[in-house]
């Protein structure tokens, strides 16, 4: 029986890592739907990260060489600093998280971090420094402890508590009759689309990285549980460097540089403040949004 045993056990042990790895390239989106393609040379000197600071310096880039993407792309996120990208579908902005993240090389120009090309790193120490809340959190089939608790190694249920709390689901897991050990996924408890988000910020202040790329949800919450969401993902955000993936304009009014997206080019850059002074395709992009708001609210009173 321990013969048996011994090997069923091992086996158990590579299942989940299998099956975590499987998941968190998953995970790894939304922005992935595809394999990285990077091969990489062994013994890459680890990501120092100090400052935190992000610079994409004229990148340009194609998924293929007969169709090009992104055309001389130049922004810098200040350490701290927020920079929110905006455009319509298509227009490259999902792209230019998949190249901080290193799943494709940049066709040219290059993209550092506090001053490291992120070619001259092991992608491994550059993923591990970036936190990412995905529009969609894919969660395990395992308990909501282990979903929460995987954006740290060997982190304790305190820990996890602690994260739970300050993504506000602390309370909702705590009513469950399971607690943290109520099974998710596939197979277990249905959360709600801002629940799973909440889960998966938990598990982003957990794994507390420098750095955050947020791409935001466009329809999976109700513009109630968005603005809930977004007071909390604003203070994940303090004192990290952020690139936002913007679909709802109400949330970038605070980024340090807004850069609005057409066609793989930078056709506008400002705050808000100096946008809606230009008075050009975000103030319309905007006025348009608000009038949506608008219409949404009044919908909602009359259903009321
Ligand atoms: P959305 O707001 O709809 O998510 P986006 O601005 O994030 O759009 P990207 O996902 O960056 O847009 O895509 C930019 C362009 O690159 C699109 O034309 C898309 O079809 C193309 N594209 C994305 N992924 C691939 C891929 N793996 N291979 C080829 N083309 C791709």
């Amino acid at each position: 029986v321990i013969q048996i045993c011994l090997p069923l056990n091992a086996l158990g042990f590579v299942y989940r890592e299998a099956r975590d790895a499987l998941v968190n390239a998953e995970k790894l989106f939304q922005l992935l739907r595809e394999k990285p393609e990077i091969a990489e040379a062994p013994n890459m000197p680890a990501l120092r990260v100090s400052r935190g600071e992000v610079v994409f310096d004229n990148v340009s880039f194609a998924y293929e060489p007969e169709r090009p993407i992104l055309h001389n792309v130049s922004f810098r996120i200040p350490p701290g600093g927020t920079v929110a990208v905006v455009g319509g579908s298509g227009s490259g902005k999902s792209t230019l998280a998949r190249l901080l993240l290193r799943f494709y090389e940049v066709g040219s120009g290059s993209i550092q971090v506090d001053g490291q090309d992120i070619r001259k790193v092991s992608s491994a120490s550059l993923r591990e420094a970036i936190g990412v809340v995905p529009q969609e959190a894919l969660l395990f089939n395992d308990t909501i402890g282990y979903n929460i608790g995987y954006g740290r190694k060997n982190a304790t249920r305190e820990q996890i508590v602690g994260a739970a709390r300050a993504a506000h689901i602390h309370e909702l897991i705590d009513s469950l009759p399971q607690k943290y050990e109520t099974p998710v996924g596939e197979r277990g408890v249905k959360l709600s689309g801002g629940e799973r988000q909440r889960l998966a910020l938990a598990r982003a202040i957990l794994k507390n990285p420098p750095l955050l790329i947020f791409d935001e949800a466009t329809s999976a919450l109700d513009t109630a549980s968005e603005q809930a969401i977004q007071a909390e993902l604003d203070a994940l955000a303090v004192n990290r460097t952020t690139l936002v993936i913007a679909h709802r304009l109400s949330t970038v009014v605070d980024a340090t540089e807004i850069l609005v997206m057409d066609r793989g080019r930078i056709i506008e850059r400002g705050t808000h403040a100096q946008l809606l002074q230009q008075n050009g395709a975000y103030a319309r992009l905007w006025q348009l949004q608000q009038r949506e708001d608008a219409d949404q609210s009044r919908e909602r009173m009359r259903a009321a």
